[in-house]
């Protein structure tokens, strides 16, 4: 068994529930706008514009700041909806904002791994949207390293965003780090191509995607506690 001393944390899909709180935010700004049907179907379609959205980001073709706005634009032009997509992405990254849903075991993993081991917060995001979540959750007083892609620059699986971590965590041994995150196409192939190990938080039992090959494998969060 290896001996960690920094454990790297994914945020959304792993302690926060990011699914509920994007729902949550889109339902909201909707209802702001005057939309009451036909929701459903445009997080649907929202789902998939964002993450064409964040693989040109991946790819550094667009910015985060066209992001923010552009996939709102792209949504409302596919169906229709004569609505302001600077001024909706405002509405939705403001309820996005507060949408500091944890998952069941969350907070009693994280406070079981601080008593033993350095915390760091490792994530894909907008800064402003992720810091807030953050702070509402109680995260922050959890991790004393919390490092968020817009403002690096890239994000995982990009060895640099790793890089960037170890660098705020004056820690620069790979052999005692550990990554855990529900992503195998960026938390864990990005742990793995920087050369450090990973553990999968599969929580529906999804098949691995080739290549990938987590160090460990949990399906509860609280399983972690068996394996460091
Ligand atoms: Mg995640």
């Amino acid at each position: 068994m290896t001996c960690y001393e920094w454990i790297l944390f994914d945020a959304d899909n792993t302690l926060l529930d990011y699914d509920r709180g994007q729902k949550y935010a889109l339902n909201s700004a909707f209802a702001d706008f005057g939309v009451t049907r036909r929701v459903d179907r445009y997080l649907v379609d929202y789902n998939r514009i964002n993450a064409e959205f964040w693989v040109m980001f991946e790819k550094q073709e667009v910015t985060a700041g066209e992001l923010r706005v552009a996939r709102f634009a792209r949504l409302f032009r596919e169906n229709g909806l004569d609505l302001d997509a600077a001024a909706f992405s405002r509405v939705y990254l403001d309820y996005l904002s507060r949408a500091d849903f944890l998952l069941p075991d969350a907070l009693a993993t994280v406070r079981y791994c601080r008593d033993k081991y350095r915390l760091a917060l490792l994530s894909n995001g907008l800064a402003e949207v992720q810091h807030a979540r953050y702070r509402r959750a109680g995260l922050d007083k959890l991790f004393p390293v919390r490092v968020v892609s817009e403002e690096i620059g890239v994000p995982k699986p990009d060895p640099r965003i790793f890089a960037a971590t170890l660098d705020l965590c004056d820690h620069h041994d790979k052999s005692t780090v550990l990554m855990v995150g529900d992503n195998p196409g960026s938390d864990i192939i990005g742990g793995q191509r920087f050369g450090i190990d990973t553990c999968w938080f599969n929580r529906t039992g999804a098949a691995a995607p080739a290549d990938i090959r987590p160090t460990y494998e949990i399906s509860k969060l609280a399983e972690l506690r068996a394996i460091i």
